[in-house]
């Protein structure tokens, strides 16, 4: 199996390519497919799965299909948000989308609490086609009206158990309310117990189930 045979488009194999990531794995395998035919997600993945790129290439795949990230075009307002429970998180995936994007003009912003928000809105300014964020700044950003949902063509809970755990039930469900009804949805979690099941059912809906 290769990347390019799961329909992923050639400047992102190239990418894959040269961090010598030589072939999918399980997860990837599994979802990649999955998500590129537009089917919501919810996936039993741990990290270390590369549960990562299960998420990130299809986001990527998408933007390049619909022309989002042509050079030259420059977003006016996020087409994918990812949500995730800590800031090292939130700059491990941005770092992931960058490596991944390598060949392609996609700008991906990392959002975090207990730093200046400034830089924030200016990125947000410029333009951004990927926001990955933690929820509490997110919902701060979204208040100040520093941030738009109307474009927004994709959601991605990650680590979704952690969050839950931290206690971003309602700031996640007071996110998702406000998102577009029309997009695609996926989540990721080590576990999937009932208290993930509940949040899935509320906010990712007819999902196809993946485990490995
Ligand atoms: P994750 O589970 O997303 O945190 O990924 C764990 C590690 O595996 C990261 O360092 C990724 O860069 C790496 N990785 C992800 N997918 C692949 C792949 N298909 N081949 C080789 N390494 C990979």
């Amino acid at each position: 199996m290769s990347f390019a045979k799961l329909g992923l488009s050639q400047p992102i194999v190239n990418a894959l390519d040269e961090l010598n990531y030589q072939q999918p794995t399980p997860i990837q395998a599994k979802a990649i497919p999955v998500a590129l035919s537009g089917n919501n997600i919810i996936a039993a993945a741990q990290t270390g799965t590369g549960k990562t790129a299960s998420f990130v290439l299809p986001i990527l795949q998408r933007l390049v299909a619909s022309g989002a990230a042509t050079q030259g075009v420059r977003p006016k307002r996020i087409k994918a948000l990812i949500l995730a429970p800590t800031r090292e998180l939130v700059l491990q995936v941005q770092s992931n989308i960058k490596a991944y994007s390598k060949n392609l003009n996609i700008n991906a912003l990392a959002m975090y609490g207990g730093v200046d928000s400034k830089p924030q809105k200016q990125a947000l300014i410029e333009g951004v086609h990927i926001l990955v964020a933690t929820p509490g700044r997110l919902l701060d950003m979204y208040t100040q009206r520093a941030l738009h949902f109307d474009e927004l063509e994709l959601l991605v809970l990650d680590e979704a158990d952690r969050m839950l755990d931290m206690g971003f039930i309602d700031d996640i469900n007071r996110i998702v309310e406000r998102l577009p009804e029309r997009r695609q949805s996926m989540l990721f979690s080590a576990t999937l117990n009932n208290a993930v099941r509940s949040l899935a059912k509320t906010n990712i809906k007819k999902a196809t189930e993946i485990s490995l």
